[in-house]
């Protein structure tokens, strides 16, 4: 492991998978007991995290009994090893409101078959049952997220926004970082002036907005937190889940906040070129190129990526009155709202 501050060490784990080539597991050395951030990829996926763990331990001198393990929020991959930290006697900790809107887009449509459907047929697929591209889109969903369901169910202690975990010289005050899914959170140590940002901002990467069913989204809420962690935030050090740390200079904050920008504005305007109404798939397919229309066994999860982002940018538009929905039989279609100026730039920081 690296010491990047007293007593923060990180391990950079590599798991080359699809749509993810790494996951950082950090731990913060404490008296009594120490803190992981995370918990890593399941076993059933790949081994990495809990091999990398059990070395880590090992490293520090730690015992798994006196370890307390703070979940940012709930996606697979800051969930796995879980049910290992429960066997062996470590605490788990979580934000209440992640387990309130567990059913997350990404972690649910696609793990139960029903809704699943639901969500295909709302993008705008066929959905027909005899139809090689559903049975493809069944069964890459299987392959990916069927084991979520168990996964997302677990105890935890709870922690909040503005609640603080102390471990040796460290205070960790929890820190609301709402968008990538409702409840996550980072941790910040004011005088050490460290946080560990989660998934909210992953260096060289747009993070996905999630949202908890078909209606809603956390667009919004994602480029509201970015501006306050870009101003608040400056010269801190960031952890985040994925990727390198950085201290923050505002660089990393503000493309993702440009590409986003650029996103709305590229949606807005297909849809008021188009001049009929588009289904999320066509848009996506308009907006990040025809590859994210069409499923192969190969693109699957990416095509799914970008469907997401699709429809956290249009019902981000929605919001601000700039497109609107209508659904017919299943199918969503957007319409650009002709009347309406472009969405709310001072929100989105231009
Ligand atoms: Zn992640």
């Amino acid at each position: 492991m690296k010491e990047i501050l007293p007593d923060i060490c990180i391990e950079t784990v590599r798991c080359d998978l699809k749509n993810m080539s790494s996951v950082n597991m950090v731990i913060v050395r404490g008296g009594e007991r120490s803190l992981l951030v995370d918990a890593g990829i399941p076993p059933i996926v790949s081994d990495v995290s809990r091999t990398a763990l059990e070395a880590a331990l090992r490293e520090l001198g730690l015992e798994p009994d006196r370890l307390d393990c703070v979940i940012t929020h709930l996606h697979g991959d800051h969930l796995g090893l879980i049910p290992y930290l429960h066997e062996h006697g470590a605490r788990v900790f979580m934000n209440p409101e992640e387990a309130e809107r567990r059913l997350d887009v990404v972690c649910h449509r696609l793990s139960y078959p029903r809704e699943r459907k639901a969500f295909y047929r709302a993008m705008g697929c066929e959905c027909r049952e005899d139809s090689g591209e559903y049975r493809l889109l069944c069964s890459q969903a299987d392959e990916c997220y069927s084991f979520y369901p168990d996964e997302l169910h677990f105890d935890f202690l709870p922690v909040r926004a503005g609640e603080v975990l102390e471990y040796g010289r460290y205070r960790l005050r929890a820190v609301g970082l709402k968008g990538h899914t409702f409840g996550q959170i980072g941790l910040y140590d004011e005088d050490g002036r460290v946080l560990f940002c989660a998934d909210q901002v992953i260096p060289g990467v747009v993070p996905i907005v999630g949202s908890s069913s078909e209606t809603d989204s956390y667009l919004g809420l994602y480029l509201d937190s970015l501006e306050e962690l870009r101003s608040r935030y400056e010269g801190v050090l960031f952890v985040p889940g994925h990727g390198k740390c950085f201290v923050n200079d505002g660089s990393e904050i503000g493309n993702i906040l440009n590409a986003y920008r650029e996103r709305l504005a590229a949606v807005r305007e297909i849809l008021r070129q188009a001049g009929s109404p588009m289904t999320v798939r066509e848009v996506s397919g308009a907006v990040y190129g025809p590859q994210f229309s069409v499923i192969s066994g190969n693109n699957y999860q990416d095509v799914m990526l970008m469907w997401y982002k699709t429809c956290a940018c249009l019902r981000y538009l929605e919001e601000t009155g700039s497109v609107r929905e209508e659904k017919k039989e299943g199918i969503i279609y957007w319409v650009a709202d002709p009347g309406k100026e472009f969405y709310d730039q001072d929100r989105a920081g231009v």
